[in-house]
């Protein structure tokens, strides 16, 4: 791809789009649960982007002027390509799509995550698939295809519209050797601030191992420390009846869900967007139930859950013990509770 030059579009078009963005978010019906309008309204605003920047009228001209220069949309996108490769990743799996125009059979396909011009063109033909009515709100495929280009489209608005600032991320710590690869990848992108809410963990000696090593964690990486309360008669009340089940039932859905309300509520408390977790980083736990959880929390509160692209864990895990042994943090043998001490 050449770049020829950087084309930034000017503050007042930019603030436009912001009201549309910003106002639309809010409204009552919750626009983001919806995927379809959700896309629709993304698109509207990448449109109206892509409309500024090349001053054309025609689409395949528009999107032709963006592929070939270089402008603030798509740097931005490359430089927080960690929190969007995701969607991107999920959109390949349901390559390729047919160009449901009457006269087309093309086939458009997504073999490349890392190609832009490919996502945008595959994005490009959803899009066109669904403004020409042939898309079909209860057909599962078309209603992910949608999803995930919405997420991807509404990802890349957002860091356009938040512009060249690094953005705090309140990163939920279980312990320094789950977070050490977790903050390496997110400081890339965010500044993190480490929070240690973790009223499970039993004794309060263990308890206060692990603090030592978050604490370290946040030195090393020069992130602010937060420490959640230890409410450990809160954390016993809420997990009641429970006490039996085995590591990775009910009982760790209660505790997954107790840590991240507490870490969406001290988000939005301190007026941090993003939020993420180590939790899923272990190969112990369940990342798709931890990012369910951790997704619907964010839509709740207004925030956004971050992940990283899991595609390989024990390549994520490899690295994060590797870091947490050069660093010499404090490593536990068991997760955390009282009963996860029995289950040994
Ligand atoms: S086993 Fe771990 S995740 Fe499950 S309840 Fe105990 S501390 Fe929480």
């Amino acid at each position: 791809m050449v770049l020829s030059y950087t084309r930034e579009v000017n503050q007042s078009f930019k603030e436009r789009m912001a009201w549309w963005y910003f106002k639309l978010k809010n409204i009552k019906q919750k626009i983001w649960e919806d995927p379809w309008i959700d896309f629709m309204l993304c698109w509207m605003i990448f449109d109206a982007y892509l409309t500024e920047i090349s001053q054309c009228d025609r689409d395949c001209d528009k999107l032709n002027y963006f592929y070939k220069n270089n402008c603030d949309f798509k740097n931005l996108i490359l430089k927080k390509w960690s929190t969007l490769s995701g969607h991107v990743i999920e959109l390949k799996k349901l390559s390729p799509i047919q160009d449901m125009r009457p006269r087309s059979n093309e086939m458009v396909y997504l073999n490349n995550e890392n190609d832009l011009e490919q996502i945008f063109k595959f994005i490009y033909q959803i899009r066109c698939n669904l403004f020409h009515g042939s898309k079909d709100i209860k057909n599962l495929n078309d209603n992910k295809l949608v999803r995930y280009a919405a997420n991807f489209l509404r990802g890349s608005i957002d860091n356009w519209m938040n512009g060249e600032q690094n953005s705090k991320i309140l990163i939920h710590t279980c312990c320094a050797v789950c977070g050490a690869y977790l903050t390496e990848v997110l400081k890339a992108d965010y500044e993190p601030v480490i929070f240690f809410y973790n009223p499970n963990i039993h004794p309060r000696e263990e308890y206060e191992k692990r603090k030592e090593s978050a604490v370290k964690l946040a030195e090393i990486y020069k992130a602010e420390f937060v420490e959640g309360d230890y409410d450990d008669k809160n954390w016993t009340d809420k997990i009641k009846g429970l006490e039996g089940e085995k590591e990775g039932g009910k009982r760790c859905t209660v505790c997954f869900e107790m840590r991240l309300q507490k870490t969406a509520e001290e988000a939005k408390r301190r007026g941090i967007k993003y939020f993420a977790t180590t939790l899923a980083v272990s190969p112990y736990k369940n990342e798709k139930l931890i990012n369910e959880i951790g997704q619907r929390i964010a839509k709740e509160n207004g925030l956004e859950f971050i992940t990283i692209n899991s595609a390989d864990k024990k390549d994520i895990w490899d690295k994060s013990r590797k870091l947490a042994k050069d660093f010499n943090f404090y490593h536990q043998n068991y997760c955390g509770c009282t009963y996860s001490i029995w289950k040994k």
